[in-house]
């Protein structure tokens, strides 16, 4: 008979794999698909513990099952003697706190994620921090229903004036689990929340923005390639809320040309700018990039200095092809419309484009352009956004800072 205590199951089912599928439990790897399953014991329901054994009988590991998802357990200890329960979760949560406080200095930001999913050992959560406000994004039944000692245990490592559910990503859906958004805990964030980043102001809107509001992972690029963004005109192209126009704009660039398919976050970048002191240095264009990069070649536009920051491209493996156009397509327009000697700051958030395809990809787009091309800097994700050896996976982002004559 199965028992519940604050929804941990106390008499948990039992996953067992078909032969030979136990090499990547082995290695540590999160994710468990439903494809090296042999056989189900017990009647586990989505979220509940489960033991994980090989083909052989033997104990591998224990995770979250979920029947409605592919991922059909995360693995998330590998000590048989270690029970997955709130204190565990609590544990987790302070370590993952606690990382931050090393790795990114309250001086430098007062916004941070502060949880991110596996590579914190904390399958599908995310925990973002934007100044006095935590938002939480719940990914699986397990932290669904962790909701409450989530909060809770939130409550008393930040004492956050209100913690805010954007549960409202795709992943969701292929969990089996509806969108949910609101308040849980404390005051509502107002419609903006202003953080500060590098000594730079930004209107966050955490209830409505893309991902959590803010593209927390870019975030260590933004400061690094400023430098490379301090004359001229600039073009940052899928501009979103213009995070990167402020820091150009700061470094000395004269002008920057805002781009974006969506006239809403423009309109917040034009706000960014001013709350910086740049009001009237940008110049919004709402419109689709591969377009506009076109019209402005045809129109033998030019700029210093180019920023691509696309959204994913590749959803799936059987997207690379296609999504590796695009990214040529794109890298090759931003190449013709720089000066000799300007700089293109480009970025692929793909997963599944590795930084040597990405590599791979900028050579065909420099070889069509009939322009050198010189890869000065590489950038990835943000300190608060660590990739766990064992989940190569959490590293997505990738960018390349290169000089075009
Ligand atoms: N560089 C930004 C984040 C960019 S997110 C930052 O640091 O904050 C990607 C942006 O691309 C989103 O704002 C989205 O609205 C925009 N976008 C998506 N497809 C587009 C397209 N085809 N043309 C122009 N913008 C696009």
């Amino acid at each position: 008979m199965a028992e519940y205590r604050k929804g941990i199951e106390l008499n948990p089912g039992v996953v067992v794999l078909k032969p030979r599928r136990d090499e990547s439990v082995r290695r540590r790897h999160p994710w468990l698909f439903s494809g090296g399953v042999a056989e189900v014991r017990g009647q586990p329901q989505p979220g509940d513990v489960v033991e994980v054994h090989g083909a052989e009988g033997e104990w591998l590991a224990r995770g979250f099952f979920n029947p409605a998802s592919e991922m059909r357990v995360r693995l998330a200890t590998w000590n048989v003697a270690e029970p997955l329960d709130e204190a565990w979760l609590r544990r987790q949560l302070q370590a993952a706190i606690e990382r931050r406080r090393e790795l990114v200095s309250p001086s430098s930001t007062d916004a941070c994620r502060l949880a991110f999913i596996e590579s914190d050992g904390l399958p599908g959560l995310i925990v973002d921090r934007y100044g006095d406000f935590l938002v939480v994004q719940l990914n699986n039944p397990a932290m669904e229903r962790w909701r409450e000692p989530i909060v809770q245990a939130l409550l008393t490592l930040v004492q956050p004036r209100g913690v805010f559910e954007r549960s409202d990503d795709d992943l969701r859906t292929r969990e089996g689990l509806p969108l949910r958004v609101g308040i849980l805990s404390g005051e509502a964030p107002p419609e903006q929340v202003t953080i500060t980043e590098h000594g730079l102001r930004f209107q966050v809107e955490v209830r409505t923005g893309h991902k959590t509001g803010f593209y927390l992972d870019q975030r260590e690029s933004r400061l690094r390639t400023s430098t490379w963004l301090s004359r001229g005109s600039v073009l940052n192209a899928f501009a979103y809320t213009g995070a990167f126009a402020v820091y150009a704009l700061r470094a000395g660039a004269e002008h920057v040309v805002n781009l974006d398919s969506s006239a809403e976050v423009l309109r917040l970048a034009e706000v960014n700018a001013e709350l910086n002191g740049f009001a009237g240095r940008t110049e919004s264009i709402v419109g689709n990039a591969f377009e506009v990069l076109r019209r402005f070649r045809d129109e033998g536009r030019q700029f210093e200095a180019i920023v691509l920051d696309p959204p994913r491209f590749a959803q799936s493996r059987a997207a690379v092809p296609r999504a590796s156009r695009g990214y040529k397509d794109l890298n090759l327009l931003a190449m013709k419309l720089l000066r000799t000697g300007g700089r293109l700051v480009t970025f692929s958030c793909s997963g599944l484009i590795s930084a040597e395809l990405f590599q791979q990809i900028l050579f065909a787009a420099a070889l069509d352009s009939g322009r050198e091309v010189r890869i000065i800097q590489r950038l990835g994700q943000g300190v608060d956004h660590p990739v766990l050896l064992t989940f190569p996976e959490a590293g997505y982002l990738k960018g390349f800072v290169c000089v075009v004559d």
